[in-house]
């Protein structure tokens, strides 16, 4: 089991070493390629469009968490509260 994982974080590793952060993107892309697979294609415009795509999932994905996290101790603290008075 230990040894899958193992063998599962050598291949993510060995997977890493040939890409490269794209400066432009801030996406990883392989190494033999001359140019990013995310960005190279598009204009300066459509990439800023992209990238604050992305900052806007990612602050709605973390206001989400927090939403989740805050139902789920208003959830427990009520059925520790049905839970003591029975
Ligand atoms: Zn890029």
């Amino acid at each position: 089991m230990s040894g899958w994982l193992f063998h599962r974080i050598g291949k993510q590793v060995e997977k890493l070493k040939h890409q490269t952060k794209c400066t432009r993107c801030d996406l990883y892309f392989q190494k033999n390629l001359s140019e990013c697979n995310h960005c190279s294609h598009l204009a300066d415009s459509e990439l800023a469009a992209l990238i604050s795509q992305r900052k806007n999932f990612r602050m709605s994905l973390g206001k989400a968490m927090l939403f989740g996290a805050v139902l789920f101790l208003l959830a427990t603290f009520f059925l520790a509260k049905i839970f003591n008075s029975t």
